[in-house]
């Protein structure tokens, strides 16, 4: 098998007039072309044979766009039917636990919130075994009593964003997820449990709610956000969590407080200041990382993020159109 990208593969990389692809890359197998629709799809059957099982995901925000803690790494480029990811996966181990790692926006922060391939990013950390997302990302703070530097774990969502596809359905399949607990209660206590062990100044709780930037809000929204009663603002978690919950998948976000976003008088937030707390929380949520991940595979669940789905889809099986199936065979398996 040759390395990376899908050269030297058995067939061509349809990914341009078919919109979809494979999936490959080192280590990885070639695709299957599927006898009944001529398209390529990715052969996770081989794949999952073929390399250990990688299960827990981290998806790194601003300023976390590598993992040095990731030992025996290696990069793993994947085309999904939704295009490409924000930038190779990195897979290995932390804490003697296999994990892949996914920068948000890419390396070299080259992605503003509103580009990041959100579909490809979720298709792809699922095609390769994931079941579980730590999704790290800086926020601004809403109340005065979260302050700058603490690590939140949000429990609800808002999403204000205007115009990115939320989901991987449409196209002849309709499906509607449930979404009141947006985020993996079982994870996110467990993240929060294990930073306060760390000495981390945590919170549990709160709304997050996700603006479409890039801009900043402005005083007037700020404001209407604190009287909506929100907690933290960013611009990411949505629609991030909506396709995790889509591709079953256990989603918990760390949410690290740069600023007090715009409302506090003589704090308004600029780019220098996020980046300066950024820096610190940065190297507490490494901190956080290894400790959480090696305590990770021995936490016993009890959530339904991945049973979600089996009463999502609206569309009798014989209606879907065979070629929007191919392309969400992945995600139907088990659901329909
Ligand atoms: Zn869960």
């Amino acid at each position: 098998m040759s390395s990376a990208s899908g050269e030297g593969l058995p067939g061509p990389d349809k990914s341009a007039d078919t919109g979809l692809s494979s999936a490959s890359g080192e280590g990885l197998p070639g695709p299957d072309k599927s006898a009944d629709t001529g398209l390529y799809v990715p052969n996770f059957m081989a794949m999952k044979k073929s390399i250990e099982p990688v299960r827990i995901a981290v998806i790194g925000g601003s300023g976390l766009y590598e993992m040095e803690e990731l030992k025996d790494a290696r990069e793993v480029r994947i085309r999904t039917p939704f295009g490409r990811p924000s930038d190779s996966l990195h897979i290995g181990r932390i804490s003697g636990v296999p994990v892949a790692f996914l920068p948000r926006h890419g390396r070299g922060h080259r992605l503003l919130p509103a580009e990041i391939p959100q579909r490809a990013n979720m298709y792809a950390l699922k095609s390769i075994g994931i079941d579980t997302v730590i999704s790290i990302s800086a926020v601004g703070s809403l109340r005065e009593e979260l302050v700058p530097r603490y690590f939140i774990f949000p429990d609800q969502l808002v999403d204000e964003t205007r115009g990115r596809v939320s989901t991987f359905f449409g196209s002849g399949i309709a499906a509607h997820v449930g979404m009141a607990e947006p985020f993996c209660n079982d994870i996110s206590n467990f993240l929060y449990e294990r930073s306060l062990a760390l000495g981390i100044t945590s919170h549990k709780g709160g709304t997050y709610v996700c603006i479409e930037g890039p801009a900043f809000s402005t005083k007037a929204e700020s404001e209407y956000h604190r009287k909506m009663g929100y907690s933290i603002v960013g611009m990411t978690a949505s629609p991030e969590a909506k396709l995790a919950r889509e591709a079953g998948l256990c989603y918990a976000p760390v949410s690290l407080v740069t600023d007090y976003d715009v409302w506090k008088e003589g704090q308004e937030v600029s780019a220098a200041q996020v980046f300066e707390t950024l820096k610190f929380n940065i190297d507490n949520v490494r901190k956080l990382i290894v400790d959480a991940i090696g305590h990770l595979p021995a936490l016993m669940r009890t959530c339904n993020c991945r049973e979600m789905m089996k009463t999502a889809v609206f569309t009798p099986k014989e209606a879907i159109p065979g070629r929007t199936f191919a392309k969400l065979r992945l995600l139907l398996k088990g659901n329909i």
